[in-house]
């Protein structure tokens, strides 16, 4: 039900696509024939103009240089070999009364106009115009010009050439045009398609990952096109997906792991007082257990909750001006007692009034937190340094001690969630700490950096912005 919507909308894109494409070609394809229509008729109009004028100059010629006679002979030889209804010649005097003309029968209609007659003598240019014949299906050109001083002729032309070249062109145009409409539908349609190739990738792409395929991927080309960047933005899309859900389900298996152990262990205190003495000192043992591995979980389930409310971030209302000096201060002091009990050097040095944004509470167990693991992975008669200091726009944390130390390979893994290296899988703790650690560091816009040498020791370096 869900892949049916994505598959038709790319065959109706392509559709849309291909209309407009056959849509455009077919109204330029008019355009453009309406254009060179124009064109050729004016070209032909120039050229039918420029031969009556070459003919009047002709036969101009033959009168002044040869005479009456000669001028009707030619105008007869012309005539016949045209068609006497496709030409005609008539010659009149400058008062417009005719000499002679060519059979006029085929042309009714077409009186002598004496006001053009006036015209041509007043301003010794010739007059062309186009008339339509009563009869004839095609008009006619006609010019009117002065041969000499005193006479006046008069040439008309049927344009019934014209039109045939005319008509051929429109019939041309008219088959050629659904052809190229059909060819155009057809090449949009292929164009559409392939456009839309890399579109159809990705649907199915997603059609098979919504199906559980999560390793699928959209091929990409090395076109780098906008389908080429979709599909590269997509995949990269998937792949952070995968690694999320990669990294969501390690840390559910690494939750079920460790709630397990203690749920295992108080089932087990609580099957080993069914089966032993039945005294209330045992009963009072059992009940303290349980109580300790329930403080236990509940420690461990509050620190992923604090996790997850820091990551989301600390609101703005809980943060103010801290001074960092103090936290520092006050967490050398706490946990001095600790340190003292496993003969461990604590030393702290700090400047003072070292202002920054933040949490309080928050702050405290970040730098609780750091303070108690060296402490934790340090061997008795160890040292360790909390050094506070700053910089133009950060104050620097830097903790350190001399114990056991974190091997290479662990060093990119200490901030997980629930890691813990193998060499402390022997001591109490969650794999928590170093995580809230770095999630209230990031929601004080800090970070915390950590170098380290097996056997030598460790130093975990948190810096925070100065407050304004
Ligand atoms: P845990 O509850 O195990 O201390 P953390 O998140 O605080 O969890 O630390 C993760 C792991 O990093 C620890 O299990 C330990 O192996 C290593 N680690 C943290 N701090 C130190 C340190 N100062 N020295 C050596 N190893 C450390």
């Amino acid at each position: 039900m869900s892949s049916k919507p994505a598959n038709k909308r790319p065959s109706s894109l392509a559709l849309r696509l291909t209309l407009w494409y056959a849509a455009i070609f077919t109204i330029s394809s008019v355009v453009a024939f309406t254009v060179v229509y124009f064109i050729i008729t004016s070209i032909l109009q120039f050229q039918t103009d420029e031969d009556l004028k070459e003919d009047v100059s002709e036969l101009s010629a033959t009168f002044i240089n040869k005479g009456l006679d000669k001028l009707r002979e030619e105008i007869g030889v012309e005539a016949t070999a045209d068609g006497m209804d496709k030409v005609f010649f008539r010659l009149t005097n400058k008062d417009g009364s005719q000499i002679f003309a060519t059979d006029m029968t085929t042309w009714p209609g077409l009186e002598q106009d004496i006001s053009v007659i006036q015209s041509i003598i007043d301003d010794s240019m010739p007059v062309l115009k186009t008339f339509s014949v009563p009869g004839h299906d095609h008009k006619a050109r006609v010019i009117y010009a002065m041969i000499d001083e005193n006479h006046v002729i008069e040439i008309g032309q049927s344009l019934e050439e014209d039109d045939e070249f005319l008509d051929v062109f429109r019939n041309v145009f008219a088959i050629a045009l659904p052809i190229f409409m059909i060819a155009a539908g057809f090449l949009g349609w292929f164009m559409a398609k392939k456009a839309l190739r890399g579109v159809e990738e990705v649907t199915e792409a997603a059609i098979d990952i919504s199906k559980g395929k999560l390793d699928r991927r959209v091929p990409e080309s090395d076109r780098g096109d906008e389908i080429d960047r979709l599909a590269m933005t997509f995949n990269s899309m998937l792949d952070r997906i995968q690694t999320l859900i990669a990294g969501m389900r390690e840390m559910t298996d690494n939750i079920a792991h460790d709630l397990k152990s203690p749920l295992a262990r108080i089932r087990g205190i609580a099957e080993a007082s069914l089966a032993g003495k039945k005294s209330i000192e045992n009963y009072q043992s059992v009940a303290e257990n349980t109580i300790e591995e329930c403080d236990r979980l509940l420690h461990m389930i509050n620190t992923m909750l604090d996790i997850a409310e820091t990551e989301t971030g600390i609101t703005t209302q809980s943060m103010k001006s801290v001074d960092l000096s103090n936290i520092i201060k006050d967490a050398c002091e706490l946990f001095q007692t600790l340190a003292e009990d496993k003969n461990i050097e604590l030393n702290c040095t700090f400047t003072d009034n070292i202002l920054i944004n933040g949490n309080v509470h928050y702050l405290q167990r970040l730098i609780a937190n750091l303070i108690d693991n060296a402490i934790k992975y340090t061997n008795e008669g160890g040292r360790i340094s909390v050094n506070l200091d700053r910089t133009n726009h950060e104050a620097v944390v830097i903790v350190q001690d001399n114990g056991t130390g974190i091997e290479e390979k662990d060093l990119k893994n200490i901030f997980e969630r629930f890691y813990r290296c193998d060499q402390s899988r022997s001591l109490p703790g969650s794999g928590l700490g170093l995580s809230l650690a770095l999630a209230i560091a990031h929601a004080h816009g800090g970070n915390i950096t950590v170098e380290s040498t097996p056997n030598q020791g460790s130093r975990f370096i948190v810096t925070l912005p100065l407050a304004n």
